[in-house]
């Protein structure tokens, strides 16, 4: 039997009645001695904190990392480091612009964020389910985004700012062109890819880095909806990449990934075609293979959504020795800005919560700050700084990552300057059936109904450097609507 407990205000006294408030007479006033329901009011009013203001609405699990080939000539990394090696991860799924509450089955990029509870701290690898972005330049993503949040005035989503952008912006087109994909309304958040997205690189123990892509492939297989099932379904339910994600894990069905990377050496870097850190290129698979890393699998649900799936906090700036950055310039900005948003939404010591806490050690000396529950870590109460004489932890040269080789001038760069916009998304295009092709051209007219002509012959006019079929599918696809 399920031991009876006592019901406590915030400070542990026992509570003698959660019904009643104290009130002169039955018919009231209240009194203001009643603290305890003004804690309960003053409580409620607190229990929103600022929606992440992108990927606010996700869906997530607990799972593991299983090793099923060796890397370690790659990278020194410990979750990496032999086969048979399991590592415990978090995972979170989401939609790009959707509330906090939008629909579930909407069509739009996902998030695939992952958190790796490595030997030698967290490992985030915070991704899409698309190989590239909207954009290769950080400058512009806050317009980006606002293009795909609220107008300022109808306070409705705005096609025609999307077009306008897109058109202005022709290095968004390979991931509009998943994105009206088939890939862009999957059914569920098993039946998708993740993509690390930008280029990392590893790092080994002899001190040499490659390049690096991470992928994940399903391994429930694609399915998506059209637009049309797609409406169906959320005029049924709203939820329900929560429904199929939850429901599977608690039905004992695991959806699995496997997991694999692309290398590509230092020096090759240079005699590319096309700039391996743009984060709207891919790299080609035939001279880049996919190498087999592991299998990744969901197994447990949270216990409580909020405290696991809203205050977990994913940054590309928590990588781990034998894990490097790139030059790409959309992840280094993500460096700095993913963490300041979590500072912002859940305060100064967001990482100490259960969810975001490491399972190995952690020493340090930051001091004091908003809800600092934890003290201090340094094994002394003189080691409040560093250096000093009171054995309190201390850095470790081991753990020195090789030189990221850098040079040039510093300068403004045109983003698309010796840049191709068109290449890969007609690879995409061409590799694409028939079948395919249709539904990408009608999901992208019924996305430009209400945009001005200009700006659709602005866009049409890129699409037909991508490929006149393209074109002129969306040509005919747009006479039908
Ligand atoms: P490949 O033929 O070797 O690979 C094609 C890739 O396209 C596969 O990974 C496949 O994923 C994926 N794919 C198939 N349909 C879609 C879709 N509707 N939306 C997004 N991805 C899809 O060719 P390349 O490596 O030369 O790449 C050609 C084009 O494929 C690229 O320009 C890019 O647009 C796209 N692509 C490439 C990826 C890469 O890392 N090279 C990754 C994903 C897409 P799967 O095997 O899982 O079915």
């Amino acid at each position: 039997m399920a031991e009876n407990r006592q019901l406590t205000t915030t400070a542990g006294a026992p509570i003698p009645d959660n019904q009643n408030s104290i009130t002169a007479g039955p018919r009231g006033p209240l009194l203001i001695q009643d603290y305890q329901l003004i804690e309960k009011l003053a409580h409620q009013n607190r229990e929103r904190i600022p929606e992440r203001v992108v990927h606010a609405k996700g869906w997530g699990a607990y799972g593991t990392l299983t090793i099923t080939n060796d890397i370690s000539n790659y990278t020194r990394a410990l979750i990496f480091s032999e086969v048979g090696k399991k590592t415990d991860l978090i995972a979170r799924f989401s939609t790009v612009a959707g509330e906090l509450g939008a629909a579930d089955h909407e069509r739009d990029v996902r998030g695939f964020a992952l958190k790796f509870y490595t030997d030698e701290g967290n490992w985030d690898m915070v991704g899409n389910n698309t190989p590239v972005f909207f954009l290769r330049d950080p400058y512009k993503f806050p317009d980006f985004i606002h293009t795909q949040k609220r107008h300022p005035k109808t306070n409705l989503r705005s096609p025609t700012a999307m077009w306008d952008y897109w058109s202005l912006s022709p290095e968004s087109l390979h991931q509009v062109t998943i994105l009206m994909s088939d890939r862009g309304l999957p059914i569920s958040p098993m039946h998708m890819n993740g993509y690390g997205s930008h280029t990392y690189s590893l790092w080994n123990d002899s001190g040499e880095r490659v390049w690096v892509k991470f992928h994940f492939k399903t391994l429930q297989g694609h399915e998506f909806y059209t637009n049309e099932e797609g409406a169906r379904i959320v005029g049924k339910t709203r939820e329900g990449y929560q429904e199929a994600l939850f429901g599977a894990i608690e039905n004992g069905e695991f959806p699995q990934w496997r997991m694999f990377i692309q290398v590509m050496p230092e020096k090759e870097a240079e005699n590319q075609p096309f700039n391996p850190f743009d984060l709207t290129k891919v790299w080609p698979h035939k001279d880049f293979p996919l190498i087999e890393v592991g299998i990744m699998e969901l197994n447990k649900n949270p216990e409580n959504y909020f405290a696991e799936l809203e205050q977990v906090a994913f940054s590309p700036s928590n990588i781990v020795p034998g894990i490097g950055f790139s030059p790409d310039k959309v992840l280094q900005s993500r460096i700095f800005s993913y963490a300041d948003a979590h500072r912002y939404r859940l305060g100064t010591h967001y990482e100490a919560l259960p969810v975001n806490r490491p399972r190995c050690p952690v020493n340090h000396y930051h001091k004091d700050g908003l809800m600092n529950f934890f003290g201090q870590s340094t094994g002394s109460v003189d080691a409040y700084y560093e250096p000093n004489s009171f054995n309190g932890p201390q850095e470790d040269h081991s753990f020195l990552e090789p030189p990221l080789k850098i040079d040039g001038d510093a300068a403004r760069y045109d983003r698309h300057d010796g840049n191709d916009n068109y290449t890969q998304p007609r690879a995409l295009h061409d590799l694409m059936t028939l079948e395919q092709q249709q539904r990408l051209y009608s999901n992208t007219a019924a996305s430009m109904v209400g945009v001005p002509k200009d700006i659709i012959e602005r866009a049409l006019g890129h699409y037909t450097k991508i490929s006149p079929d393209y074109s002129d599918g969306i040509r005919s696809a747009l006479k039908q609507l």
